[in-house]
């Protein structure tokens, strides 16, 4: 013991992780006043005291790929460790009411981008729930409508946008100079672009190769930092290619950035662009690795076509286990 005095809280034999300063070591912590005051090898003496021994303590985590934004959903992350959760793929076509909704009652902190894909949406018409069906995902923007969308993306950063989202690949009408163009907007405000690739896979045409050379130099040719959204769901048997394009354009001083998700199954909308005709070929699986949320049941071609017409969430058995691993043992994603 050191000296007298008496922490608020403090939190005992704990796995003390600190990215920062590369602290990896059990300590003891001592927070008074909602700070952390004191780490110490030597026990702290505090009014109320929590047992860490075999946790690890740590900073709260940032997710930056968090679609799940309710209560429900703040609560189970909260409870991974997630303190700020963030919408930064799809992200959201009216700034203002979605940080309204949530100001002063959600129990972490939240955020999102502007949503190229929601803009598009309200811009076209589209009667997608969350993701486009109609127009927004397989018609070219005209003029009038293309300048609609800057306007709206543009808006979204001026109310307090994080960054630009895209989901190039449920977005499928929209032109390279769309992309370039919402790009030069980010780019404008220092913010950066959130994409899901327009392509997947190691298959030509439109493969994640091709897909990340887009979005590489939009961010070179507009100045707009990149960020690619899970790059193994993506990327599939072409990660390691796609990881090293990422790798490369680092070295050249881009500011390009990438995250995965530690698992082989992803879920999306039934009814969006990623089921067109030829989905098989592109994901490299037939209906039985698609998997209906609300029954579990697997899919065969007839339930395809029923769910399809009806719309919904099915889960997406189709990334390869070592594109999974490629993406999680490199130094260059995230976890999101
Ligand atoms: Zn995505």
């Amino acid at each position: 013991m050191s000296d007298s005095i008496i922490y608020d809280l403090v939190l005992t034999g704990g796995r003390v992780i600190d990215p920062e300063s590369g602290m990896d070591a059990v300590r003891n912590v001592g927070i008074s006043d909602g700070e952390v005051r004191a780490i110490s090898v030597d026990a702290l003496e505090g009014r109320d005291a929590v047992d860490a021994t075999g946790k690890v303590v740590t900073a709260g985590f940032i997710d930056l790929h968090s679609h799940g934004q309710d209560s429900e959903n703040y609560e189970v992350q909260a409870r991974d460790g997630v303190t700020t959760a963030l919408e930064l793929e799809v992200g959201v076509g009216d700034v203002d009411e979605w940080y309204d909704d949530r100001e002063g009652n959600t129990l972490t902190n939240f955020g999102a981008s502007a949503g190229h894909i929601p803009v598009r949406m309200q811009v076209m018409n589209d009667p997608g729930a969350f993701l486009p069906v109609a127009d927004a995902a397989h018609r070219e923007a005209s003029e009038s409508e293309l300048e609609e969308i800057k306007a709206g993306v543009e808006r979204g950063l001026q109310r307090g946008a994080l960054a630009v989202g895209f989901g190039l690949d449920y977005t499928r009408g929209c032109s390279r100079w769309e992309v370039l163009e919402i790009f030069r907007i980010a780019a404008k405000y220092e913010a950066s672009c959130h994409v899901h690739l327009r392509g997947k896979g190691h298959k030509e045409p439109m493969s994640s190769i091709e897909a990340t050379g887009e979005v590489i130099a939009a961010s070179a040719i507009s100045g707009a930092p990149l960020h690619i959204v899970h790059i193994q769901s993506t990327g599939m048997h072409a990660t390691r290619q796609t990881l090293q394009m990422v790798a490369e354009a680092q070295e050249r001083g881009l500011d390009v950035t990438t995250e995965c998700y530690p698992y082989t199954a992803g879920m999306t909308a039934i009814d969006s662009a990623l089921f067109d005709e030829g989905w098989q070929d592109k994901y490299g699986i037939d209906y039985d690795k698609l998997q209906w949320v609300d029954t579990g049941e697997r899919l065969n071609a007839s339930t395809f076509a029923q769910y399809r017409e009806t719309g919904g969430m099915v889960i997406v058995h189709s990334t390869p286990e070592d594109a999974v691993n490629a993406a999680v043992l490199s130094p260059l994603t995230a976890i999101a």
